[in-house]
């Protein structure tokens, strides 16, 4: 035993080879002492002619758990299974890899995540001289698996791009080819397994001899050397890990997609925007969650791979947004379609399965079910709309979109009905051991089990027929695994045996006898069952087969039933939540107009959560100021959510939305906002300013948030300073800006698309409140001391804090900068520039009373004044007469040259006074 596993080791010297022995599967040597470890097992000795050696092993029948731990540990296992029956094997039993299990290509179950693709990826790079000798980046080719659903994508594109790709796509394991750069994951956490293949799976002849099987010519239908050759490889990879025995049947359709066609999302904006994930506390909290309302498992992936690539087609975006719209106005379809649908198998999954031959009876009944629910949904989608019929003039979905969806729901009536009329309804999971088929299918198999059903009844009234002929009350027939059936007489009763009986068995105080009779009518039986058994498998063998040759088609209402589920449960969504439906601008000057945003995903945790509105018009720069824990980064991602729901196709969490179509998104968050580890979160913040640079264009939305935070305040402003006026001047991009550094603010008098925000914030007993409500200009300080103060920090701290803050205020750095900003005339309309918080705060509660409060409260803490005297406007600020002017002021209907004008006169009083 030990050679042939040797010699399978040495075949899959890239896999730890688990070898079925009995009931589990087994390790030895250097590779038990591994399956002891990675899957805490225990670690034993087994001898035989050639020796002493380590075993270890895992019950087949609850081998998920440990095949798990050593795919997370980094192993790829290669399953030697018996490929003889071991009761007919003369010698040492057969066996041979029946499949090679990899982080990517894991096809059980019990090892996936129902609602997510899992998909292998294979990268290659075109070899291309002409190029190569221009020096040109080399085309990369990018080529992607789903084993469990026979899904296949494949693209190509720069080395950026498919970097970009991948971290979309997200694969479980990437492998490489020649010559194809490293792809780092950007996310360190959650990256894939990495790793070299055959290179000679990459070369080109080699890819179009695998292609073949899955699509005529394939060199014709990949123009691209770099798609060619990524997708043999993966597909070479993808049928080694599933033994090897050719093309894999249901790889149906393997599709070519230009990313260009979807809004881009960076690997950045997945994440800073938490679509996917949240690596926060509340790390189930994103937008894929919100969005979740589907009803199986089919439709949670296809949203899936909307919400990862939405569309940037306008008229396929309102297309989506039709069929929602009309999802949310007939509440009966679209209860009756998710309850329906909630009955639905996961279609791919099973297709898979089957089309691989590794159906049982349990799943062909899934898909029977499954194909009993699209009656039911076409019935729904068609009979509602009986009700509007007359007026509509239509039984149909009223939307094109709908009814397209409703069309290609295939009934497939001759799958379920033969599925229907051959596996027995509640089958075994075993498919050798009968009870698979049902009564009625097969006239032989019927005989059988008709011989078999007979002989047993014939045995079930032995008992009786033979106690009245003995006259042996006590007597009674049995059957046991090793003697089979037997009639068992006590030792009282030996002298009553007739002569017929012969003896099979001494017990302690009994006989066991059997008769010439009950041994033909046991082997009838026996013979019977093992050949209806037989029967069985050849019969379900055959079903599967005619069922899998309708995978195309099976996989086509998979698609049907995975996007109307999906349409339901954004339409759900939009219900639940409140939203609306976006009016898709496809203009070049379109620009942003939404009326009351909300953060889908903070609302939901947010007792009251305030909406905002956004105004961007295309190419402009929104510097977006205020204290810290004001909303600013809230604000801004509840924007670029609603511009992702919108091209989704999903209705959105605002009042109104008037959106042109972007086609990249970019965000930049912060070092300090940024907790994920690994590089130095400053090089990484410049790494992705650098890109967003050097690609964002007037087609893009980009967020920068905190900008330049990761180092000095003095670099980092210029830095924050220099990207903004690049972003306005050269690429002009719409972009949202939110800094704490207040000093940008005057950006807006220098260039005429940049325009200040702010968030603003109330006191009331001394407690600063964030309205979380942003306003029109810029805001004037970070507030940091009365967000400690917010926060619980004890009071002598915050004093202190109060008192450093005024000193460094008098002193030179703060004049300087304050004089500084002064010195640009800022001149939008409400610029608080000069505003000490008291006034800031003023103007937002206006209440006298309790601005002298804080006066006097500010007056305690000595020097704290003396922010405003840097301002010049200290003596002011004591003057009620000069406080009451500048509260008349009204600052949301001042133009900037008025706001000038009653600066000049508030600074000339105060001359006066002086
Ligand atoms: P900033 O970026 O200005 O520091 P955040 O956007 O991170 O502020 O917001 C801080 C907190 O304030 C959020 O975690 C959220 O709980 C709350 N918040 C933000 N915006 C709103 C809003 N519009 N309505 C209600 N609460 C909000
Ligand atoms: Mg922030």
């Amino acid at each position: 035993m030990l050679s042939q596993y040797a010699d399978l080791c040495a075949a899959h010297e890239e896999a730890l080879v688990l070898f079925q022995v009995g009931d589990f599967y087994e390790a030895f040597c250097e590779a038990a002492e591994t399956v002891a470890r990675v899957c805490e097992v225990t670690l034993t000795e087994r001898s035989d002619s050639t020796g002493d050696y380590p075993m270890a092993g895992v019950p087949i029948e609850n081998a998920a758990p440990y095949l798990e731990s050593l795919l997370d540990a980094g192993y790829r296992v290669a399953i030697g299974d018996q490929i003889e029956d071991a009761e007919q094997a003369s010698g040492l039993v057969d066996r041979a890899i029946t499949e090679v299990i990899t982080p990517g290509t894991v096809v059980e179950d019990d090892l996936l995540d129902a609602g997510t693709t899992n998909y292998v990826a294979a990268v290659a790079a075109a070899v291309d001289a002409d190029a190569a000798a221009d020096g040109a980046s080399p085309r990369i080719g990018l080529a992607a698996v789903d084993v469990s659903t026979g899904e296949c994508l494949v693209t190509a594109g720069d080395a950026d791009a498919i970097t970009e790709e991948l971290n979309r796509v997200s694969p479980a394991e990437l492998i490489v080819g020649p010559g194809a750069p490293e792809f780092d994951p950007a996310d360190a956490d959650h990256g894939w397994t990495a790793h070299e293949y055959d290179p000679d799976a990459f070369d080109r002849r080699a890819a179009v001899e695998r292609l073949e099987p899955y699509l005529g010519a394939p060199d014709h239908r990949f123009d691209d050397d770099a798609e060619l050759r990524a997708a043999g490889a993966v597909l070479a990879y993808a049928e080694y890990t599933q033994g090897d025995d050719g093309p894999l049947s249901y790889v149906t359709r393997i599709r070519r997609y230009d990313p260009r066609d979807r809004l881009r999302l960076g690997a950045a904006a997945q994440r800073s925007l938490e679509l996917f994930e949240n690596r926060g506390l509340g790390a189930s909290d994103t937008l894929f969650d919100v969005l979740d309302e589907t009803s199986c498992a089919l439709g949670r992936r296809c949203l899936e791979r909307w919400l990862r690539r939405p569309l940037v087609d306008a008229e396929a975006i309102r297309s989506r947004h039709d069929a929602v719209g009309e999802l949310v106005d007939r509440t009966l379809v679209r209860e009756g379609v998710a309850d329906a649908l909630a009955a639905a198998y996961d279609l791919e999954r099973l297709v898979g399965r089957i089309s691989r031959g590794r159906a049982d009876a349990r799943d062909l009944r899934s898909l029977h079910a499954t194909l009993a629910v699209v009656p039911e949904l076409k019935a729904t989608l068609g009979g509602v709309a009986d009700r509007y019929s007359e007026k509509a003039g239509a039984d149909t979905p009223r939307t094109d979109h709908l009814r397209g969806v409703r069309d290609r729901l295939d009934e497939l009536v001759v799958v379920r009905e033969l599925i229907d009329e051959a596996i027995a309804t509640n089958p075994p999971p075993e498919i050798t051991e009968g009870g698979v088929i049902r009564e009625g299918f097969d006239d032989d198999l019927d005989a059988l089990r008709s011989t078999e059903r007979e002989g047993r009844e014939w045995v079930a009234e032995l008992e009786a027929s033979e106690r009245e002929r003995t006259g042996i009350d006590s007597l009674s027939v049995g059957h046991n695994q090793v003697h089979g059936y037997y009639i068992e007489v006590t030792d009282a009763n030996i002298d009553l045996v007739p002569d017929d009986y012969r003896r099979r068995q001494t017990l302690k105080n009994s006989e066991r006898y059997y008769t010439p009779e009950l041994k033909s009518r046991e082997e009838e039986i026996v013979g019977a069952a093992e050949r209806a058994d037989a029967l069985e498998y050849e019969l379900f063998v055959d079903v599967r087969d005619r069922v899998a040759a309708e995978t195309e088609r099976l996989l086509e209402l998979a698609d049907a039933l995975a996007e109307l589920d999906a349409l339901c449960g954004l339409a759900a969504v939009a219900v639940a939540g409140d939203y609306v439906r976006p009016t898709i601008v496809d203009e070049p000057d379109a620009g942003v107009e939404i009326e009351g945003a909300r953060h889908p995903v903070v609302e939901r945790s947010t007792e009251s959560f305030v909406p905002n509105d956004a105004d961007l018009p295309r190419g402009s720069v929104a510097v977006i100021t205020g204290p810290n824990m004001s909303g600013k980064s809230t604000y801004m991602r509840s924007v670029a959510l609603v511009v992702v729901l919108a091209q989704t196709g999903s209705f959105v969490p605002a009042q109104a939305a008037s959106l042109p179509v972007f086609d990249r998104l970019f965000t930049r968050v912060g070092a300090s906002d940024d907790i994920a580890g690994g590089q130095s979160t400053f090089m990484r913040e410049m790494s992705e300013l650098t890109e967003i640079l050097h690609d964002a264009g007037p087609d893009s939305l980009v967020l920068l948030d905190e900008v330049g935070r990761g180092t000095a305040t003095t670099d980092g402003r210029a830095i924050a300073r220099a990207a903004v006026e690049f972003l306005h001047d050269q690429l002009e991009a719409t972009a949202l800006f939110a800094t704490h550094y207040h000093g940008l603010t005057d950006l807006a008098t220098e260039h005429n698309r940049v325009f200040n925000r702010h968030f603003t914030a109330t006191r009331e007993d001394g407690d600063v409140t964030f309205l979380h409500r942003i306003v029109p200009g810029a805001s004037s300080s970070s507030y940091g001391v009365e967000v400690a103060e917010l926060a619980g920090v004890p009071a002598p701290v915050v004093e202190r804090a109060r008192r450093l803050l005024g000193e460094e205020t008098d002193g030179s750095d703060g004049l300087t900068e304050r004089n500084d900003e002064r010195g640009k005339g800022v001149d939008t309309p409400d610029d608080p520039a000069d505003a000490s918080l008291r006034e800031f705060l003023a103007e937002e509660d206006g209440e006298p009373e309790r601005i002298e409060n804080d006066d006097a409260r500010l007056g305690e803490g000595g020097e704290t004044g003396s922010r405003a005297d840097s301002s010049g406007v200290n003596e002011g600020a004591t003057d009620p007469d000069l406080a009451a002017a500048l509260r008349e002021i009204d600052l949301a209907q001042t133009t900037p040259i008025e706001a000038l004008n009653a600066l000049h006169g508030l600074q000339s009083r105060l001359d006066d006074d002086g």
